[in-house]
């Protein structure tokens, strides 16, 4: 009996893992200079909290939620994304009465039940930010500006900013009635999702990615003409702090985003080398999400990066590093394999990988080994090298060779690498 995967998901293994620790490492040194602390918070939550956030006529709440019933008859999802947990999570914990903003970032994985393809996978990860208390524009400006330094540092170029505002309650009703208006005449003629968007959620009509729809909204109105005098002001000024910092974007006005919970600002960063899957990162604000999870108004604004898009991205951008062992130790004989275990143990205090032998393997057969793990350096211990307390030394590398003295061995591993020719 074979077993494999759930359909969707995926296993992420060495050498690809390494590209996921490295994007990781620098996002929590980088997050950590604008003030973003780490949270963890649970990877399954109460139903409820996903529907009232995301909303009810949301793609992920109509068709994508892992849902159960656990044993004590609770109704369970799976985390689709994560700043819905983290605002309960913030709210729980009455996060609110600290000075503001709270800043915070997590990474984890994310469950939804889609259509597996190129960039889309039913777990996933993300890596996301979520700040707290903060009405200003320049907060939207300085997680973007974080965002697009993240995403420099760990080596990719060429990614589009695509920026839009939804509005706020005040506004988007008035939006939202021109775009109705706008629909109607050839409602028709849309696609059935469309149609069942025009009843639910028409914003959302202007997300649509069939040709048909496409071709059918051009000469929408435009949500910029709609702001209120307070949205467009705040627009206006992140626009201008993202020109005095040298962020280029572009306007997408139906960059709308498939959650409810926005307010304001959105955005998407966008890479033309994924295919139809091209939204590496997403957010924005939700400045009514506190409130409705029952805690004080809070405004506040975050992003999502999702980790397989990103690994592809640089996955296809250079030949990948793979780490290597830099010592093997072949032993032959119980005693010298006991003395190699030895050895190793004081040459890992020094910081390296080391593997040894386990046993049995004739010397040939355990130098090909060595070759085949990528060892830098190969130690031999026998019954003769253990009487004279020395072992031989081989770099791989360059074919030089020679002997030291088993104390010596842990100080001198360093200054045998100097002799790889680089
Ligand atoms: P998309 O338009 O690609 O469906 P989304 O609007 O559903 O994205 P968000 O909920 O904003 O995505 O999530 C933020 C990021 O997480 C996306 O930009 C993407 O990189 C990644 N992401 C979302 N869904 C998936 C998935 N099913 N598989 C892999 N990555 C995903
Ligand atoms: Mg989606």
């Amino acid at each position: 009996m074979k077993f494999s995967a759930p359909k969707g998901m995926q296993d992420i293994l060495p050498p690809d893992i390494y590209i996921w620790q490295n994007v990781e490492e620098v996002a929590r040194e980088l997050f950590h200079k604008y003030g973003f602390q780490e949270i963890r918070v649970p990877i399954v939550e109460s139903t409820d909290i996903f529907i009232r956030s995301i909303g009810e006529t949301t793609d992920i709440v109509e068709k994508e939620m892992y849902t159960f019933t656990d044993k004590g008859g609770r109704s369970i999802t799976l985390r689709p994304e994560g700043t819905a947990p983290v605002v309960r999570c913030y709210v729980e914990h009455n996060l609110y009465n600290l000075p503001s903003p709270q800043k915070f970032f997590y990474t984890g994985a994310m469950f939804r039940y889609e259509r597996p393809q190129k960039g889309r996978f039913r777990q996933f990860y993300q890596i996301g930010a979520e700040a707290f208390g903060v009405s200003q524009p320049s907060l939207d400006a300085e997680i973007i500006v974080m965002l697009k330094n993240l995403l420099e540092k760990i080596g990719i170029a060429g990614l589009n900013f695509e920026l839009n505002s939804i509005g706020c309650d005040k506004c988007r009703p008035d939006y939202k009635n021109a775009l109705l208006k706008f629909f109607k005449s050839k409602l028709a003629i849309y696609c059935p999702d469309c149609q069942r968007r025009y009843r639910t959620n028409p914003l959302r009509i202007l997300d649509c990615k069939v040709p048909g729809c496409v071709e059918l909204r051009k000469g929408a109105p435009y949500v910029k003409d709609y702001l209120c005098n307070d949205c467009r002001e705040h627009f206006n000024e992140l626009i201008f702090s993202l020109k005095e910092l040298k962020i280029p974007y572009t306007l997408n006005p139906n960059l709308v985003r498939g959650l409810d919970y926005y307010t304001r600002t959105t955005f998407e960063v966008t890479s033309e080398h994924l295919g139809a899957q091209k939204a590496v990162a997403a957010g924005g604000r939700y400045d009514r999400l506190v409130e409705e999870f029952g805690g004080p108004p809070t405004p506040a604004m975050g992003f999502a990066i999702g980790m397989e898009r990103l690994a592809t991205l640089l996955k296809e951008k250079s030949e990948q590093k793979i780490p290597s062992p830099k010592v093997f130790i072949a032993t032959l004989g119980r005693d010298a394999e006991m003395e190699g275990f030895k050895i190793a143990e004081s040459i890992r205090s020094s910081g390296c990988w080391i593997e040894p032998n386990y046993g049995g393997a004739s010397l040939k057969s355990q130098m090909r080994k060595a070759d085949r793990i990528g060892a830098e350096f190969v130690l031999i211990i026998g019954d003769n090298e253990l009487k004279a307390g020395k072992v031989q030394w081989k770099n791989l590398k360059n074919s030089q060779q020679g002997e030291v003295e088993i104390k010596d061995i842990a100080s001198i591993i360093q200054k045998l690498s100097d002799y790889i020719p680089k």
